[in-house]
């Protein structure tokens, strides 16, 4: 397991609590529970921070620098299709099970309407 927090994620957290915390105080609440994480935090699987973790065979248009094509297929073993929020190039800000679902149809159409009738590289690199 590779993941971890960048200072890009941090500061981008940072950003959105603080501008939450104006709105907050703007309420006048009793109080306010939360912040942002610190510089420096590192991803910990033992308290809830995500469970949208993504990525590892990420789809793209260049063999170079990605795992699969846009229909899921991989770029070296053409037989070889992978569905699942492994895809994902970025880790989205929202619920990723809608998306894994729509890519898994758009590949298995692919692989129903074109692959099956021509086996091989649905996309050339
Ligand atoms: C607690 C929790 C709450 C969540 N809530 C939401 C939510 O509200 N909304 C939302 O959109 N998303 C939610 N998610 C995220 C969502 O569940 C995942 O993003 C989604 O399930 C990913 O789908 P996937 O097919 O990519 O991977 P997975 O569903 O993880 O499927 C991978 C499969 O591969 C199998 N596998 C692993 N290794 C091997 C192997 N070597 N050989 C064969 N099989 C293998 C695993 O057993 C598993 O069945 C939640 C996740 C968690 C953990």
């Amino acid at each position: 397991m590779t993941f971890d927090w960048q200072e890009n994620d941090i500061k981008m957290a940072q950003f959105m609590v603080g501008k939450m915390h104006k709105i907050a105080e703007a309420m006048n609440p009793k109080m306010i529970i939360g912040g942002a994480k610190k510089p420096g935090t590192h991803f910990d699987s033992t308290v809830y921070q995500t469970t949208h973790i993504s990525g590892g065979a990420i789809m793209g248009d260049d063999p170079k620098t990605s795992a699969v094509n846009r229909y899921l297929q991989s770029w070296d073993v053409p037989n070889v299709f992978v569905p699942g929020g492994s895809a994902f190039p970025q880790g989205l800000g929202y619920n990723p099970t809608g998306m894994v679902a729509v890519l898994t149809y758009w590949s298995a159409k692919a692989i129903r309407e074109q692959y099956l009738k021509n086996l091989g590289a649905l996309v050339q690199a």
